[in-house]
């Protein structure tokens, strides 16, 4: 399936809650404001079947923070049934106890966020004394076999922007593999707080990536690059970039069941969980995922 722009829609990216164990500085928290009540595992895996059978077989469970909820491994086992992948990200908090029920309940892939190795700047930025926690989650994750792990890191100017080549190393000894990502903001907000004081430019990060890279390739989604240095690192820079916007293939579901056709754009959210509740079929509820694929509009063009 397309939408009006010609962009296939592959992925899917599901919050199942808004709870989360960290209070992070820059959190976006999925683009939700207020969230509802959450769906229940049987509900999310319907909304996942039905993605799937639109060609959304990339299935991303988010939050919050996932791992909080007590049924995350029901949550997987059932939507792992209907998708083509299952991947996850997480803070890592909770993932040492995790890991090895979340692979054999059908998770392939995680995303850790790991902004810094400095145990002072990750209460900073998350609130939480966390890092080793973290840390042996990751390696955790590594042992499960979940492949790959991606380290999530939003580099911030003055936070942890020095710590880049401190993290290429460490990903590469524990077997993940680096994902620097651009701290992003909706427009209305670049101007104020947070985003004006920490945002860092990653021009010239990715332009010495791009000088010394064994090999540079592009990714479908968002055609994010990858650089090989050899170790691979990932660069995702959503902001004000329209090539990021015109290779988005993904739909969003809030954790309070509403198809959500863009990150950072508030309008245009469709209920799909209401009508799931009060016995609409597949197919009437396969209809609302083509009206929110079909008011897709690129948020940077
Ligand atoms: N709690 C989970 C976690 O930490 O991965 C899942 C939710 S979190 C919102 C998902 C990802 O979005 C994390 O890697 C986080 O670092 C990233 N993120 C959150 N706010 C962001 C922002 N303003 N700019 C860029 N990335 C952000």
């Amino acid at each position: 399936m397309k939408d009006s722009y010609g962009r296939e829609m592959t992925n899917l990216r599901i919050s199942i809650t808004q709870r989360c164990n960290l209070r992070c500085l820059y959190c976006h928290r999925e683009g939700e404001a207020s969230p509802g009540e959450e769906m229940t595992p049987e509900e999310i895996s319907r909304l996942v079947a039905i993605g799937s059978s639109m060609g959304m077989k990339k299935l991303k469970i988010t939050g919050g923070e996932p791992l909080v909820r007590d049924d995350i491994l029901e949550v997987i086992r059932l939507s792992a049934k209907y998708a083509g992948e299952v991947s996850l990200t997480t803070n890592g908090v909770l993932l040492p106890d995790l890991s090895s029920g979340l692979k054999e309940a059908g998770l392939r892939r995680v995303n850790v966020s790991l902004d810094t190795l400095d145990p002072d700047t990750y209460r900073t930025i998350s609130g939480v004394d966390a890092l080793e926690r973290v840390i042996e989650g990751i390696r955790s994750a590594v042992s499960a076999g979940l492949s790959p792990v991606k380290l999530n890191m939003v580099v911030m100017k003055d936070v942890n922007s020095s710590e880049i080549d401190r993290m290429i190393e460490f990903s590469r000894d524990v077997g993940a593999v680096l994902q620097l990502i651009e701290l992003e903001a909706p427009r209305e907000r670049i101007n104020d707080g947070y985003y004006a004081k920490y945002h860092y430019d990653l021009d010239g990060v990715e332009g010495s990536f791009a000088s010394r890279a064994v090999k540079i390739v592009p990714r479908d989604l968002h055609r994010r690059m990858k650089y090989f240095l050899p170790e691979e690192v990932e660069v995702v820079r959503p902001m004000h970039n329209t090539v990021f916007c015109a290779n988005c293939h993904r739909l969003r579901i809030t954790s309070d069941g509403r198809l959500k056709p863009c990150l950072l754009n508030a309008a245009g959210m469709i209920d799909v969980l209401g009508p799931m509740r009060s016995g609409k079929s597949d197919s009437q509820l396969a209809g609302l995922f083509h009206r929110a694929v079909e008011s897709r509009e690129p948020y940077w063009r």
